[in-house]
């Protein structure tokens, strides 16, 4: 159904409805995943369905971004009171959506600015402000919404929020087109004068009250705690990098063996059985450095050489160019869409680009190895 859904550029709701029959599309999955010591059960699952397709795995997979945004700020009633709700249930599936970036803040998350101003009287939070490119932004049932409460403080001074939906105020933007991964729906999220009760405010707000007066005090705060989180969210976007690298690879593979040019196979020359032998051993290189940061991330050891973004920038990297080399493996028949490498294709490049691009990646990794905050 892969290219099917590519087209139709839409969320493949039959298949999230069989996801969630079969448990994959569901909190529980999540929390069996999470609770699994060596680490590995997500990433496994994360690299066969997108192996199947990035899109469709997107679209199963994008609620759980919402669900790490509760988990990293959230109490844990919090957590088990709003996780649930952005899975539903089959026959009434509901969608969840991490809303940070913004036209003008995207690898500068410190310089959002969707405000949360707090109303005393009310007990309610008002926000304003327009969310963009989101997973699942725009139909989401819950928005997880970062939003500044303190501008002064930068990303100190953020705090993350629940929108559901029906909340005045919050309304769908524009949905974007996109290259590759098209089933995921990818769209806008608009807060205009959007009140929700103190209750919405992740962590309460004696919590955030604490943080603002350590960070104005200079303490290290829990926003810096966060960027740990990410390093361990990290290998999970790598996996999905891998599982379209690798059914590229197998597919190009298979075509090597067959396509005969010149009276013999295509891969008895060494040009192509070269870019073969490239290929599986950066797949593999990738897939022993997501393992090892999710193990890292299950045993809490800590990431003292960005391990996590390590794995994330070798393994979208990674997809992007072995999806290439299968193109060019396959000539004319690569580039056309009777068959489905120029898919893989498109769908890899986002993994260069989202959860932190690759120069962010590399940021993270040159400031944890050389002990200087490089700007
Ligand atoms: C399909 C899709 C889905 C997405 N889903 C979500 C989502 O669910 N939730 C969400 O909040 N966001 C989401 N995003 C947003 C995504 O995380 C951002 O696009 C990404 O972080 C990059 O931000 P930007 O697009 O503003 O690029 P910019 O930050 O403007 O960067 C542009 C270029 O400059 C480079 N650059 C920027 N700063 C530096 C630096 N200091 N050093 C070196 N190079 C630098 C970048 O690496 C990049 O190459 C999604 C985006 C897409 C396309």
């Amino acid at each position: 159904m892969a290219a099917e859904w590519d087209e139709r550029e839409e969320t493949p709701w039959p298949i999230i409805e069989e996801a969630a029959r079969i448990g994959l599309y569901s909190f529980d999955f999540l929390v069996n995943g999470f609770s699994d010591p060596t680490g590995l059960t997500l990433p496994v699952a994360y690299e066969e369905l997108s192996w199947g397709d990035a899109g469709i795995a997107l679209a199963i997979m994008g609620s759980s971004l919402a669900v790490a945004g509760l988990a990293a700020n959230g109490t844990p009633e919090q957590l088990v009171e709003w996780a649930p709700q952005c899975f539903g249930s089959p026959g009434d599936l509901k969608l969840g959506a991490f809303c940070v970036s913004e036209a003008d803040a995207g690898s500068d998350v410190s310089s959002l600015k969707t405000r949360a101003v707090y109303e005393e009287a009310t007990d309610e939070w008002v926000i304003d402000g327009t969310k963009t490119w989101i997973t699942n932004g725009g139909i989401a049932n819950t928005n997880v919404v970062v939003a500044s409460v303190a501008p002064e403080l930068g990303a100190r001074g953020q705090a993350s929020f629940v929108v559901p939906e029906g909340t005045p105020g919050l309304g769908a933007g524009r949905k974007f087109q996109k290259m590759g991964i098209r089933a995921s729906h990818t769209g806008e999220v608009v807060l205009d004068g959007c009140r929700v009760p103190g209750r919405c405010l992740l962590g309460g707000k004696e919590k955030l009250d604490e943080r603002l007066a350590r960070a104005r005090e200079g303490k290290r705060t829990s926003s810096q705690a966060a960027m740990a989180t990410f390093e361990s969210t990290r290998p999970a976007v790598g996996a999905q990098a891998i599982g379209i690298a690798r059914a590229a690879y197998e597919y190009s593979l298979d075509y090597a063996k067959e396509r005969r040019a010149f009276g013999r196979a295509i891969i008895d020359n060494q040009g192509i059985a070269f870019k073969i032998a490239d290929m599986r051993t950066r797949i593999d290189a990738s897939r022993l450095l997501v393992w090892r940061a999710s193990w890292m991330g299950a045993t809490r050891k800590s990431f003292t050489a960005g391990e996590g973004s390590m794995s994330k920038l070798f393994a979208g990297e990674t997809a992007v160019w072995v999806t290439e080399q299968a193109i060019q493996i396959m000539g004319g028949y690569g580039y056309v869409r009777e068959h489905p490498v120029e898919r893989w294709h498109r769908d890899s490049k986002i993994y260069t680009i989202f959860e932190g691009t690759s120069e962010i990646q590399r940021l993270v990794i040159a400031r944890a190895v050389s002990g200087i905050h490089i700007p």
